[in-house]
């Protein structure tokens, strides 16, 4: 029986998967042993550091990553960074192959005047600090103004929109971070505007979370009817409606004709506007947008401007990874071929691979095709090597399973008494201590 040596960098769900479909991949004459390998002293990456709080099915998914952990083979090592702990080629001499499941965590810039000033910043920074990354504690979120604006519309703008528009109450039985927690209390924002560039039949939101917006209670959602017809209108003339946009126009019609609650909180969308310019002295003031039109099925800039008063912008246009040394990039992702970078051992899954598109468990079909792959391509095992003996000679504490298993304890027992799902750790340290 030969038994063959994966290393997976990244504990986020395309690792998990990736492990899982090498666990389904074992046979009477070939076995694997897992090594996953985090940079974060926990795992789970974006369903412990992106899914929003209010969103907490989501997030049961943890129970198969767990289940995956357990099993004959697999070992975890958080708290280890590729690329600072360990090399590309170390890993890829000791190991029969390496899968990198590092994702894609810088948020895409917009490039317009202004976007630098304070009070303008991207969702990759926004949404790890709401839910306690390590790495944003620090973040720099000025609720201190009555308007926000968020731009992009895809589920992580409707999801920032939804955590800056709730009653912050609703967020009281939640895992977001107490730090977020405390300011959200305190934020002043009542308005919140989402902007897409095009129009709604083009909108990346997908309807099952636009179906959920009606249902909130202490923040009115509004739409314009009449945005929704034009769409309508227009995607009608382009031929037979695509199932999910059809899907996506009736949400938003329903939003569209949802009677106000009468709420001080408001999320409005708006599209078919572009952001041109942000502007402020010392700090965001205002951002400026060029209006845009459908012509023949095309978007299109006019000459024609608005501009909105407002303290807060969080971009949510998309990421791009934050490249690891010895690795190949290209246009925001690992250069790859089916997620193989050629003429290595070395295979890509998840966003890092494909970029960041698709839901948590589109990563589970990908990861699997990815697999197959891999194995087609593995020969004889090399001789094996401990991780655990390589980083305690370096100094590196690593988190295992089992202290990982003591930490998830830990916050959950914290959460408890407060009706809350769990309190996650913020710091460090305190996470190695236990
Ligand atoms: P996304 O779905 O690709 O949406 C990005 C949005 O940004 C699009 O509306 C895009 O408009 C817009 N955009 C890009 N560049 C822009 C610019 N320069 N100016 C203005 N707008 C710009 O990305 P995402 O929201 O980051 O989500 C990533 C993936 O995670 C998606 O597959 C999403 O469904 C998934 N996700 C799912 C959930 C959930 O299931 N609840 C939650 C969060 C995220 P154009 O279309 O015009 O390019």
């Amino acid at each position: 029986m030969s038994v063959f040596r994966i290393a997976i960098v990244g504990a986020g769900p395309a690792g998990y998967f990736a492990a899982q479909a090498l666990q389904n991949l074992q046979s009477d004459n070939r076995k694997f042993e897992i090594d996953m390998i985090e940079r974060l002293p926990t795992p789970w990456g974006l369903v412990r550091s992106g899914v929003a709080p209010d969103h907490p099915k989501i997030k049961t998914v943890s129970k198969v990553f767990e289940k995956i952990a357990t099993t004959e083979g697999f070992q975890l090592f958080c708290n280890v960074e590729l690329g600072k702990d360990l090399t590309v080629e170390e890993l890829t001499s000791s190991y029969d192959a390496v899968v990198i499941a590092t994702g894609t965590s810088r948020g895409r810039k917009l490039g317009i005047p202004g976007e630098d000033l304070r009070g303008s910043l991207s969702a990759a920074d926004f949404v790890p600090w709401y839910n306690a990354h390590p790495d944003y504690v620090d973040v720099d979120v000025p609720l201190d103004t009555d308007t926000a604006v968020v731009i992009g519309a895809g589920n992580v703008a409707m999801d920032v929109a939804r955590m800056l528009a709730l009653e912050p109450k609703e967020l009281d039985v939640t895992d977001t971070a107490n730090h977020a927690l405390v300011e959200l209390h305190k934020s002043a924002i009542r308005q919140v505007h989402v902007f897409g560039r095009r129009g709604p039949e083009h909108a990346a939101f997908t309807s099952p979370e636009l179906r959920e917006l009606p249902k909130l209670e202490h923040t009115d959602v509004e739409i314009g009817e009449c945005d929704i017809k034009d769409a309508l209108e227009r995607a009608n003339s382009q031929g037979e409606l695509p199932k999910d946009v059809k899907s996506n126009l009736d949400a938003m019609m329903l939003i569209a004709q949802t009677p106000e609650k009468g709420n001080e909180r408001k999320l409005n969308f708006h599209f078919l506007a572009s952001p041109i310019e942000i502007k402020g002295k010392d700090r965001v003031e205002e951002v400026v947008f060029a209006i845009n039109e459908v012509r023949e099925g095309k978007v299109v800039t006019t000459a024609d401007t608005y501009s909105v008063k407002t303290g807060l912008i969080i971009s949510a246009i998309g990421y791009e990874a934050d490249p690891i040394p010895g690795l190949p990039y290209d246009g925001g992702k690992v250069s790859n071929v089916d997620g193989h970078i050629k003429d290595t051992n070395i295979y890509v899954v998840g966003w890092a691979k494909r970029g960041p598109s698709g839901v948590i468990g589109t990563n589970k079909s990908d990861a699997a095709g990815v697999m197959e792959s891999l194995i087609g391509q593995l020969n004889e095992p090399k001789p094996r090597q401990d991780l655990s003996e390589k980083l305690r000679a370096r100094g590196v504490i690593h988190v295992s399973q089992g202290a990982w298993e003591r930490i998830n304890a830990t916050e959950v027992a914290t959460g408890e008494p407060l009706g809350k799902p769990r309190v996650k750790f913020v710091n460090r340290e305190e996470m190695l201590g236990l």
